[in-house]
Formats: C-alpha cells, structure tokens, sequence
C-alpha cells in the first residue's frame, strides 16, 4: 500500500493500521500506478481523502476547509478539530473500503472518558449533545458511548473531590515469581534476584526519605504499591517495606493504600497480615483466568486451587476491598473459558475487577514467540467483552475506569468494574491525570500534572535494579532539580 500524507502522519497511519490487518505501506509523493494508494492532504481550500487502485480513483471524502478556518477557534482548537476531521474523513474512506466498523472510531489515544470530561467542561451535562459529538465527530458506536459516559459519571464523584495540595504515592516493588508470558513490565524473577531485595528496599528508603521531607506541604491522598509483585518479597522484607511506608507518610489520613499481591503463590497468612496491620486497605490478586490449562500456556506456575487458597486467607485477614484483574484473549482461550473464569470469579464475590483484553506488548516473550500461539479473533473478543459486561452488572459490579493500551488485539479496551463506592482512587487519578503521581523505584516515572495549564511533566527512574540501587541519589537529585526548579511550582 502506498500513503501519500501530508503533516498528520502518525494518527492517520494508526487509524489505517485498524482497518488493514499487517499493513504494509510506504510513504510516496505521488499515487502509484500499480497497487493501492491512499491520500490524505490537507491542501488550501480542501481536506480531502482518497483511494486509488492501480491510480484509479475508487473512493473520496472531503471538506471544505474555509469552514473551519471561519470558526472562532485559536489555532490549537483549530489544529484539534482539523485532526479530528481529516481522522473522520480517512476512518469513512476505510470503512468503506473494508467494509470495516470500529466501535471506537477514531479514536487511537488511551484515554477515551478524557474527552468526556473535556466535553462536560464544554457544554455541562448536556449528555444529547456530548453523544450527538461522540457519535457524529468521534464515530463512536452507542455502546461504547454509554460505556464511557456511565464511567465518566463515576470517575466525577471521585474527581470533584481533589484538591490542589493532594499528591499520590507509588511505589515500585519489581520482583516476580516467574515472567508471564505477555509481560513488559520491569520485572525480575525473585529467586535469582533475592539477595538483591533488602539492597532494594534500602536505596528505596531513601528515596521514600527524600520524597516524605521536601513534600511536605503536600497530603497523600493514595499510596499504591505495585510492580512486579510486592509479595514476592519474603515476610520480613515485606515487613521493612510497610515500617518505612508507614514512617515517611501519615498512613493512617490516607484515603487508600493498595498492594498488589498479584499472583496467589506469593501470598500466605503472614504476609497479609503484615499487610492489615500496616494499614493496607485493598489488595489485588490477579488471576488473569481462572482456566488452568492458560495458566500454564502463560506460565504462571499455579493452579485456580491457589486462587481459591489465597483469595480466602485474604478474607480471613480481614481485607474486604480485594480486586481480581482478568485478561481477554490470552492464547488458547475460547468465549467458553471466559465465561468459565467468570463463573468462578462469580463464587469469590471480589469487590473490583479488571477486565485487559490482550495486548501483545514488543517487549513481552509473547511477541517474540506469537508464531507459536492460537490468539483469540477480533470478533470473539467483542463478544467476550460483551458478556463479561454484563456478568459484571450481575454481579454488582459498575464499570467506574477505563484505558486502552497500542497493540491490543482488536483494539478494544480495559475496564474496571467495582461496588459502588469501592472505586480505586489511585486508578482514577492516575487514567484521568487529574492529581500528581510521585513516583519511587526502578522503573517508576512521576508525572506532574498542571491542570489549569494543561500540562504534565514527567521525571523518570532507571529501569534496572542494579543501576537504581547504585544510582538512587541521582534519582533524588533527578527529582530535587525538578522540585526545586521556581518554574515547576511543586510547592505552589
Ligand atoms: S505478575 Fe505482572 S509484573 Fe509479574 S511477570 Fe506477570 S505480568 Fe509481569
């Protein structure tokens, strides 16, 4: 295929890749003779979209451009919605190429329910009109259009809450028991890296120091410690790291404090008790299905007996907000094993679910061996997504997050379901970037968030372990910088 664009290369190439399986293209000038071109330009009068096979125009959709250059927009709204419109223009042409729907649309970036806010801003709760721009702008289908108003709708009552001085903490804890097969996080396998844990906790410790002293005119509002799997820890390492949580921030005038205690073989009574009596107030076991056929394809190294295992000694550890995140579409699995993995889900009753659909991320083993493996289609993943919808609504479960992720197999989405109530903060803040995010660890990045500017800066952390811990104080120095720098007003 050959695309001739003009300055709006990135999004267009992104929205074509959605229609056309493994496309391959080269950028020309001019459309070929031979084969498939389509142009996309924005010239003066004119945005236009065509199709061409062998240099014969098959397709086109255009727009007179004098009308938006008449509206009384700046030219960064005027630049959004010429975006936006040439999006339209090639998403129609695609379609009607491949005969193709797309329930998002146009839609490429990761947080769709940020338009919905945007649009709130706009027009109030005028939700005829936000779904007339949705549907007619953004072509998205009615069903996601209720999906992201009834999380919008959600996410309002957590974010009208926040206030100007409030930051949330996370914390990075990257060690795991084994890697699964579609990961890309930093995560290392505990048993070879084991000596290297208490060494960890100690250059984090100081940077926990660092962040506790200069913020202090800041309130937590979260804390969230993930990974990697922070159980994967022994107990007494597990027990440094709540003591130093506890030491550096006021934990108990935090509104939530999440460990992830991802994968059941890495939890045990003492362990979660560590967690309660620290102030731990919701935990996430993570069985991404409940089929242990998958389990092993994913190696995972446990069975669904030691979900049911662990999940109970959590409940007998007192924790009653614990959330289970699920994946649609790993290798193998049919409709029915999904359904299979919400029936079970059904008997443990968790208050939150976090149904991903896959993605097949560059730097997993999953992208590297993807020969090897059935992946689920398109289709069936819709119609997974459409039953575990409503095996969540049946089971009290409201969907109250939700992002989207490149690479997911058929470009859906990832959906947070929970009791009313139980929403994670921490999830909400971090999609919608509504609050700053500190961030300690390997592999953690801060993001700084100016609302009123709409901005966000971000100050990263080395990935590798062993550079953390040999470089922690330039990771503090990183931050100090930035902190300290009049420009950032962290202190403001
Ligand atoms: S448990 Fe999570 S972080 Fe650990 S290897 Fe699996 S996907 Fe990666």
């Amino acid at each position: 295929m050959k695309l001739i664009l003009k300055g709006h290369e990135y999004e267009i190439k992104m929205l074509l890749n959605l229609f056309f399986d493994n496309m391959q293209y080269e950028i020309v000038d001019k459309v070929c003779d031979i084969g498939i071109s389509i142009k996309s330009i924005i010239s003066d009068e004119l945005y236009e979209v065509s199709y061409y096979e062998d240099g014969i125009l098959k397709t086109v959709a255009s727009f007179d451009k004098s009308i938006i250059d008449k509206m009384p927009y700046d030219s960064l709204e005027q630049r959004k919605i010429s975006k936006r419109l040439l999006k339209n223009l090639t998403y129609k042409v695609a379609a009607e190429i491949t005969n193709k729907n797309l329930p998002w649309g146009i839609l490429t970036g990761i947080r769709p329910t940020k338009i919905v806010h945007d649009l709130i801003k706009k027009y109030g709760k005028n939700y005829e009109i936000i779904r007339k721009i949705l549907r007619e702008e953004y072509l998205i289908s009615d069903e996601k259009i209720h999906l992201m108003l009834e999380i919008a709708e959600s996410e309002i009552k957590i974010l009208e809450t926040n206030k100007n001085n409030e930051i949330n903490i996370y914390i990075g804890i990257p060690f795991c028991p084994t890697k699964c097969l579609y990961c890309s996080f930093t995560s290392y396998p505990i048993n070879k890296w084991m000596s290297h844990v208490v060494q960890y906790l100690e250059a984090l410790e100081q940077e926990m120091r660092y962040v506790s002293e200069s913020l202090t005119s800041k309130k937590v509002k979260s804390i969230y410690v993930g990974g990697g799997t922070p159980t994967s820890v022994n107990a007494e390492q597990l027990e440094m790291l709540m003591k130093m949580i506890n030491k550096y921030f006021d934990v108990k005038s935090i509104e939530e404090f999440t460990v992830e205690a991802g994968r059941p073989d890495t939890i045990n009574a003492n362990k979660l008790n560590i967690l309660k009596k620290y102030g731990v107030t919701r935990i996430s076991i993570n069985p991404q299905t409940m089929n242990n056929k998958t389990l092993d394809i994913i190696g995972r190294r446990h069975t669904v007996d030691d979900i049911f295992y662990a999940f109970s000694l959590a409940r007998k550890a007192g924790f009653n907000n614990i959330n289970m995140d699920l994946i649609l579409g790993l290798p193998g699995e049919t409709y029915d094993d999904v359904k299979e993995t919400m029936n079970q889900i059904r008997k443990l009753n968790p208050e939150s679910i976090t149904v991903h659909t896959m993605a097949i991320k560059r730097a997993s083993r999953l992208k590297e061996t993807i020969d090897k493996y059935d992946l689920t289609k398109d289709i069936t993943i819709r119609e997974m997504i459409d039953m575990v919808y409503k095996e969540a609504k049946s089971m009290n479960l409201n969907p109250y997050y939700m992002y989207r992720q490149k690479n997911m197999v058929g470009n859906y989405e990832n959906v947070g379901y929970c009791v009313k109530g139980l929403e994670c903060i921490y999830n909400v803040e971090i999609i919608e970037e509504a609050q700053s995010i500190i961030a300690l660890g390997a592999g953690s990045v801060s993001k700084i968030v100016y609302k009123e500017e709409n901005r966000i800066e971000r100050i990263e952390n080395v990935k590798n372990v062993e550079q953390y811990i040999s470089r922690v104080n330039d990771m503090i120095e990183r931050k100090r910088k930035f902190f300290q720098n009049p420009e950032n007003n962290i202190y403001k």
